[in-house]
């Protein structure tokens, strides 16, 4: 298959075109380095892809209907659509930035999509559409109509979005719902990283709230084993999946697994609950194991020495949390 990545030199996205570049499948990624976090950690992303035929990388930005244009000169078999502004925190410092990468954006690639008769798309959607109103385990049938950032509310429009592009356009689109992903490569910002960075440099980490907050954490090669189910076993129609390890974990928890692997005592420095963030997430993956036999297979207490490993072998310095 010749498969569109979109934001292919991000975590998910540069892993995702490894597996699909190692079984013989062609990937033309697409990225603008965005400056959310340095583009040498990007660039360390694609360093095994450079050396591959099958990998080709555009520079461009979504935003630009140009740019994306460029992407589908030649006829794509899929669509996979990563790239975006990810975030809860960060959406709320800049929110009209997060709505024109991922919701003008994701229209500009549905748009190029329409006009280049691309037939299946996958989108990367996140846990963060189930808002108010959710109880745990999130189930797909939710409404998910009552977001709690604009980060949420970006990426819930973009599977309306989605949901449009099969029904006036006929494309099979599956929206994948991401619960927490971590593991070699996670995006600097997100919780554990941030953690093991400042475990690493003697800093206190923040506890906001009491530390019961919950998260359901999800290995990066079961995340990536389910976005291959999802292009393999293209469901006519629209999909909603959600992809999660399917086990709450607490911060309390999180640090304690957090500080054995990294052998340090952790300095903790309590702050409030923060706007936006939601108390916990757990996914109900019961459909995705029906239909895509999804069957997440790394859980916390294994896949955190795992990520420690990987963490303690990066060059120095490492991007200050
Ligand atoms: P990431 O930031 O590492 O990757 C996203 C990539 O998109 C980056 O390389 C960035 O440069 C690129 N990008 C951003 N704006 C762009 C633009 N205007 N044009 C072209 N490229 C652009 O993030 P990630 O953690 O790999 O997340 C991938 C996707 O999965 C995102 O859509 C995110 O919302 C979603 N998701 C991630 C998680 C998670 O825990 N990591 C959870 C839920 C959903």
């Amino acid at each position: 298959m010749r498969v569109l990545l979109t934001g292919a030199a991000g975590f998910i996205g540069s892993h995702l075109a490894e597996r699909l570049c190692a079984r013989g499948d062609t990937v033309v990624g697409f990225d603008n380095f965005d400056r959310f976090y340095p583009r040498a950690i990007k660039e360390r992303n694609l360093e095994a892809l450079r050396g591959s035929h099958r990998f080709q990388l555009i520079e461009g930005d979504l935003c630009r209907r140009a740019d994306v244009a460029r992407t589908m000169i030649e006829k794509v078999d899929a669509v996979v659509h990563l790239a975006a502004l990810a975030g809860v925190r960060p959406s709320i410092a800049e929110p009209a930035r997060f709505w024109d990468v991922n919701v003008t954006g994701t229209l500009n690639l549905v748009e190029v999509c329409r006009a280049r008769g691309v037939r299946r798309l996958v989108f990367a959607s996140s846990s963060s559409v189930y808002g108010d109103g959710s109880e745990v385990p999130f189930r797909e049938s939710d409404p998910c109509g009552r977001p709690l950032s604009p980060y949420a509310a970006t990426k819930r429009s973009g599977e309306l979005l989605a949901f449009n592009a099969h029904h006036l356009y006929g494309m099979d689109v599956t929206c994948l719902r991401f619960f927490t992903v971590y593991g070699p490569r996670q995006r600097p910002d997100l919780a554990i990283h941030r953690f093991a960075q400042l475990f690493a440099s003697g800093q206190p980490i923040p506890m906001f709230g009491d530390g019961s907050s919950s998260r359901d954490y999800t290995w990066i090669d079961d995340i990536v084993d389910g976005v291959v189910a999802a292009i393999d076993q293209v469901k006519p129609g629209y999909r909603i999946y959600n992809l999660g390890g399917s086990r709450p974990t607490s911060l309390s928890e999180l640090v304690d697994l957090l500080s054995s692997a990294m052998g340090k005592t952790p300095i903790i420095d309590r702050q409030p609950e923060q706007p936006g963030d939601m108390p916990r997430t757990l996914a109900e993956v019961s459909l995705a194991a029906r239909e895509l036999g999804y069957a997440p297979k790394v859980g916390i207490t294994e896949g955190i020495p795992r990520f420690v490993k990987w963490f303690l072998t990066q060059p120095l310095p490492r991007p200050t949390p």
